[in-house]
């Protein structure tokens, strides 16, 4: 694949945080690893209006080696995910308000009746709070990232990883729609229960880790 096609697919996942409501004019940001090159979304830039020219290549230090404007200043929170995580090529945080609202609460998302959920997810975890743009902020990533691709960072937003920009926005997505659905069933149905039994949870759980986190340690 050429640079080109590298920034080409930030710049399409950027339009669909945009188009689904899960940034703010300059909130969230997006990685695409290639090699020692990481290419990374500018600090300050409407996700909606980013172009390709914009994004920034850096090395694995944060370090720029292309582009005129300066990295995300999440950008350490990015090579940090690579730095764990050697199976994955890209990194995508955002502030969709769903998983946002739990992250604000501080508690990481379970489910017992969403088969798609406990498959693919498990669950996601909300790391402790860190001051945005600080190492802190992914202080405990070390504790959930080899086990979950999408955690919580608290009084902040989501992050997941994948092996590219559209796969790890995906993951956001259907937990999103997974929270949403939740919502919904909660507003229709109150408190009726919806639970799988244990075992189907349990069986269900363990059947989907072979398809999350990093197995290769
Ligand atoms: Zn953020």
């Amino acid at each position: 694949m050429k640079d080109y096609e590298y920034r080409r697919a930030i710049v399409d996942v950027c339009h669909m945080l945009n188009d689904a409501g899960f940034v703010g004019t300059y909130e969230g940001n997006v990685s695409y690893k290639k090699g020692d090159k990481i290419f990374i979304t500018p600090t300050q830039t409407s996700k909606a209006l980013i172009s390709e020219g914009q994004i920034i290549a850096v090395d694995a230090k944060g370090n720029v080696l292309e582009g005129d404007l300066k990295p995300t200043s999440e950008t350490p929170m990015h090579t940090h995910c690579y730095e764990l995580r050697p199976d994955i090529n890209a990194v995508v945080h955002c502030h969709s308000p769903f998983a946002t609202a739990y992250a604000q609460i501080g508690e990481p998302i379970v489910s017992k009746c969403s088969t798609e959920f406990i498959m693919f997810f498990g669950e996601v975890p909300c790391l402790k709070y860190g001051t945005p743009g600080t190492l802190d902020i992914i202080a405990d990533l070390d504790k959930y990232i080899y086990d979950y691709d999408v955690v919580l960072l608290a009084n902040h937003g989501i992050l997941a990883v994948g092996k590219d920009p559209m796969e790890a926005y995906s993951k956001i997505m259907s937990v999103e729609m997974v929270l949403k659905t939740d919502f919904i069933r909660r507003s229709v149905f109150g408190d009726r229960n919806c639970d799988l039994p244990e075992e189907e949870v349990k069986m269900l759980y363990e059947n989907g880790k072979k398809n999350r986190g990093y197995h290769g340690r």
